[in-house]
């Protein structure tokens, strides 16, 4: 069932676990977590990063938020829907008008007064209109730029203290260590800062980044306050793999119509990384 995304960061906070949020395209994607989520009984977020259809031309706002509802409303797990980072007041709000009741707001890449300025603005339109607000602080780069110490761009638990008393946010992303893409080397997760972090706030918080940082580390992050975790780079990547699988097996058999075979075929193969992907989420 479709379920607010705030509901499900509190039973993952009372279950001191992790909700996975997975980065969606398509239908294949969006319809492979929500099965898998229903098979394990694993509540689950749903997520489309606006810079995909921006400019990959995927699923647009209010088709992919039609989509999840309509799945989600099939199955009896909670599912979630969710809007990865925008960075703009005015294409937030556009996307909550279209269907999207969970938003996050990506005013990083600026000091922490105009972040708490752009950050707050948005909530107080959001939480008249109904839609919980995700933002961020300190900064999460992209992996194949951490070559070493990037502690700078760490969070700081007082200024995450006074960001969600300024902002009221729902959640917060965080920089522990983290980055988006392929990591270069293993990540290290500061878990004595995360430790930091959550006694000083009392929102949940988010770690982005999530392909490719290893399961001890985030079964620790998940105990210490990490209450939603984004996965994209890897998820596609196993789609991706799955569709060469399949153009390899049935490459030059001529039957024209094998392209409808396509579909069930990585479905299958998204489910079982799934399923193996949301043991890590303990409800
Ligand atoms: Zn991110």
């Amino acid at each position: 069932m479709l379920e607010k995304v705030s509901t499900i960061l509190r039973m993952a906070d009372e279950c001191n676990t992790a909700v996975i949020s997975f980065i969606c395209m398509d239908y294949n994607m969006a319809y492979s977590v929500i099965a898998t989520a229903e098979k394990t009984n694993t509540p689950v977020l749903v997520m489309l990063l606006p810079e995909h259809y921006e400019k990959n031309n995927t699923m647009n706002v209010g088709g992919f938020a039609a989509m999840v509802k309509e799945l989600a409303e099939s199955v009896k797990v909670p599912v979630g829907l969710h809007l990865d980072h925008s960075y703009d007041y005015e294409s937030v709000i556009r996307s909550i008008k279209k269907g999207f009741s969970s938003v996050m707001i990506d005013a990083s890449a600026y000091g922490l007064e105009e972040n708490i300025a752009l950050t707050r603005k948005v909530t107080e339109t959001a939480h008249i209109l109904g839609a919980d607000v995700e933002a961020e602080i300190g900064h999460v780069g992209l992996a194949q730029d951490c070559d070493g110490d990037k502690s700078d761009y760490y969070t700081k638990a007082d200024a995450a203290e006074r960001f969600c008393r300024e902002t009221e946010v729902d959640s917060l992303t965080i920089a522990i260590g983290n980055a988006h893409g392929v990591y270069v080397e293993t990540p290290h997760l500061d878990i004595a800062r995360l430790e930091e972090i959550n006694a000083a706030t009392d929102v949940p918080l988010v770690l982005h980044g999530g392909s490719g940082i290893p399961h001890e580390q985030l079964e620790i992050a998940f105990r210490k306050g990490i209450n939603k975790f984004n996965v994209g780079t890897e998820f596609l990547g196993v789609y991706y793999d799955a569709v060469a699988e399949y153009v390899h097996n049935t490459e030059g058999d001529g039957r024209p119509l094998k392209m409808l075979e396509v579909p069930m075929f990585v479905q299958e193969r998204l489910c079982g990384y799934l399923e193996e992907k949301l043991k890590l989420s303990r409800f």
